[in-house]
């Protein structure tokens, strides 16, 4: 789980979904209220990991399944990705550059 990196204190995951759900860039810290940045390298992982679930779609495709199946998969990858999110994060007291 990611650490602010001003009052050192852990997100949980329930707090990280949350402030990753606001649109703005930095997230408040629910503990000392100071905004916190995604560094580069977490915006690239957690992108990546985003660009996963329309590949999904891709399968039904390749694979002749059931709308039923697919759709399945589709919501599996989705929480999937949504769980593991908060983990890939990674917090910095500035904005940093992507690339
Ligand atoms: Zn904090």
């Amino acid at each position: 789980m990611p650490t602010c990196k001003n009052c050192k204190q852990d997100w949980t995951w329930k707090q990280t979904v949350k402030s990753g759900f606001t649109m703005d860039i930095g997230m408040k810290c629910p503990h000392c209220d100071k905004k916190q940045y995604l560094t580069s390298k977490s915006r690239k992982k957690t992108g990546l990991s985003i660009i996963a679930i329309p590949f999904t779609l891709i399968i039904p495709v390749l694979f002749e399944i059931s709308s039923i199946i697919a759709i399945s998969i589709f919501i599996g990858t989705a929480l999937i990705v949504f769980g593991i999110n908060p983990i890939l994060t990674d917090l910095s007291n500035e904005e940093e550059q992507l690339w």
